[in-house]
């Protein structure tokens, strides 16, 4: 019997049990995709266990907007953990929320006074969700005879995760929602606005018709609505569609003619990602309840946070239930909190905003030219966010391969190969995930057959 296994063994062991007992994002148990394990993360690079170094472009999804192994991220982790890792929330406070959430109160609109903490992204959807119906709750026992608000206006090619109620209100063919009928409310879904594409700084001409399906469906529908959620500019897992920051003003304006709840989605979008601090400063509008997540933490653990006004937090409160009814378990976890009050530190010092600015020029500069590959049906960008979407769809484990053997990494999903870069990326590393986007592009391998 060998009991000395060497390191080579070990990981292709270990591997093997990922294979059979641990389920990856969206992976079936029966044909599981092969993984790469990963070492160790530093700035913009992703060291595998292989012994290849590459150069980040997904962030972790969104997040790690300042790079991995931040000394500053580090250091108020490693403070934090030698203080307190966590308490609970409920009757206890202490310093690293309240500086976070004193953070992201200047960082955000002035209307915007209460912020409830939460774990994830789609918790705080969950957390918004529950906010608006409450608050309806509260105006609808005023008046008598009004009509119970119980459903949400939302748009189609919407990602707003993954938990139930997050996902009543995601695209329902991208949520399968038919496996879930008579399970799942059934909310009203506007057909999504057209694409558009940022040129030298100027958006091209609004087509008015992209309100029609919306104002039409919130005319009809408005007295049974609680709110309108969405994602601002830019729509992400749904499809990666950036839309015109015109659309977003005709739906605030909709909004308060009928009186309705904005609910704006930024886990995404927020914190610079798309070379605006919150994507709907491109629009120049507000929200009444506001989702943030991903980036919050610079991509270290998971936190997000739900913002809204005193006045719908108040209502909300002075209903039946006297409180808001929502309180998670690690809710305003200390150490999460300190990560991301160090993050908005980092925020604050504004340097994203040229870092952003740099990665947008590299895309405006490349990403044209791969328009005309008979592959592509387009490419889009706005920010730091690159996107080209092919006619077919990619072969997942062979354009993986390809991407880590020129040394990126890049996860498509179906038609879309998309990157979102950390903010410290150069615009060398920034143009060769694009160089690399259109090596595969020129590779059979990486697609999938499509019978004539
Ligand atoms: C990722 C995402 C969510 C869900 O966040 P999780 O942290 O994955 O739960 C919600 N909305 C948007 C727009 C997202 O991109």
């Amino acid at each position: 019997m060998n009991l000395i296994t060497n390191n080579h063994t070990k990981v292709s062991c270990d591997l093997e049990f990922d294979r059979q007992h641990i389920w990856h994002p969206y992976t079936s148990t029966l044909a599981p995709l092969k993984c790469y394990p990963v070492s160790r993360a530093y700035g913009v690079h992703i060291e595998l266990e292989s012994g290849e170094t590459l150069i980040d472009g997904m962030s972790s999804w969104w997040s790690a907007i300042h790079g991995y192994n931040h000394p500053q991220l580090n250091q108020a982790a490693h403070k934090q953990i030698d203080a307190m890792s966590h308490v609970m929330f409920g009757g206890l406070t202490h310093h690293p929320a309240i500086s976070l959430c004193k953070s992201l109160l200047e960082l955000t609109p002035q209307s915007l006074q209460q912020v409830f903490l939460a774990d994830s992204g789609s918790v705080s959807v969950e957390v918004a969700l529950k906010m608006a119906m409450q608050y309806w709750h509260t105006k609808n026992a005023e008046i008598p005879e009004s009509s119970k608000r119980t459903k949400f206006l939302t748009l189609s090619h919407g990602y707003h995760g993954d938990t139930f109620a997050a996902m009543s209100v995601t695209d329902p063919d991208n949520s399968m929602h038919k496996m879930y009928k008579g399970f799942l409310p059934e909310h009203i879904f506007a057909k999504s606005p057209s694409c558009y594409q940022i040129n030298q700084g100027q958006w091209p001409t609004y087509d008015p018709q992209d309100i029609t399906d919306f104002k039409n469906k919130i005319a009809k529908h408005h007295q049974e609505i609680a709110a309108v959620i969405l994602e601002p500019i830019v729509q992400g897992a749904g499809g990666m569609r950036i839309y015109h920051p015109e659309f977003l003003k005709e739906v605030r304006q909709l909004c308060d003619q009928y009186e309705l709840l904005l609910i704006l989605d930024e886990i995404a979008t927020g914190f610079g990602r798309t070379g605006k601090l919150f994507a709907f400063e491109h629009a120049g509008i507000e929200p009444d309840i506001l989702c943030l997540g991903k980036a919050l933490t610079g991509g270290y653990m998971t936190l997000s946070a739900t913002l809204t006004s005193q006045t719908i937090a108040d209502t909300i409160c002075s209903g039946e239930s006297g409180c808001f009814m929502h309180g998670p378990t690690f809710m305003g976890n200390p150490l999460a909190c300190a990560v991301a009050s160090a993050s908005l530190e980092i925020i604050k010092q504004g340097h994203w905003q040229h870092q952003v600015a740099a990665i947008e020029s590299v895309f405006a500069s490349t990403l044209p030219a791969l328009q005309n590959h008979q592959r592509v049906k387009s490419v889009r960008w706005l920010g730091a966010i690159g996107v080209v979407e092919t006619y077919q769809v990619v072969n997942m484990e062979n354009i993986q391969q390809l991407f880590i053997e020129n040394g990126v990494w890049i996860r498509p999903f179906g038609r879309l190969i998309y990157i979102m870069p950390p903010f410290i990326t150069t615009p060398e590393q920034v143009t060769h995930l694009v160089d690399t986007i259109e090596f595969a592009l020129n590779n059979d391998d990486c697609f999938q057959y499509i019978p004539k």
